[in-house]
């Protein structure tokens, strides 16, 4: 099943996710649904909130075939060294701009099988990790970027966010 993508304006969009409490079958059919759905928008990663679930998860898949279904993350940065990336998002569609992050972190969560997992991530799948954590947390790549990236956009999510809540409306 391909979910509809929350665009931005979108409240879901600004929420902390709750944890995900007990891996069962709806938890893993909503992961399959947005590995189906970040495939279909030919996207790198999406998260459970980017969907309109409010859960601590995200799907990614940096380009290699490769799917990671991650579920309650935390990640430490293992290095001060920043490295800058253009970031686009799929709930932000049409704006890319360069974001800087930590070039390798730890990330620790569980799998679907329940499993507790420890990887150090650099590089691609260190940024997109870091980017689809931070949706988990309400935030968007838009907010990081720097403040002339920020001036260049503003219109432009204004009118993003005006017809998110119109298309919204309409839905209620
Ligand atoms: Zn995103």
């Amino acid at each position: 099943m391909i979910y509809e993508i929350k665009k931005y304006g979108s409240d879901i969009l600004r929420e902390e996710a709750k944890n995900v409490e007990k891996i069962d079958d709806e938890i893993k059919t909503i992961l399959d649904n947005m590995v189906e759905t970040m495939y279909e928008t030919k996207g790198v990663g999406l998260a459970a909130p980017q969907v309109g679930i409010s859960l601590r998860m995200f799907v990614c898949d940096k380009g290699d075939g490769v799917v990671k279904k991650i579920i309650n993350p935390k990640i430490t940065p293992l290095t001060n060294t920043l490295t800058e990336c253009e970031e686009g998002c799929l709930s932000v569609p049409g704006i890319y701009k360069k974001v800087r992050r930590p070039e390798k972190i730890k990330i620790e969560y569980t799998n679907i099988d329940g499993e507790n997992v420890t990887e150090e991530v650099d590089d691609f799948l260190a940024i997109i990790m870091q980017h689809e954590y931070d949706h988990l947390d309400g935030i968007l790549f838009v907010d990081k970027v720097s403040p002339i990236a920020k001036r260049m956009i503003s219109r432009k999510l204004q009118a993003m966010k005006k017809e998110t809540k119109k298309a919204e409306e309409v839905e209620d």
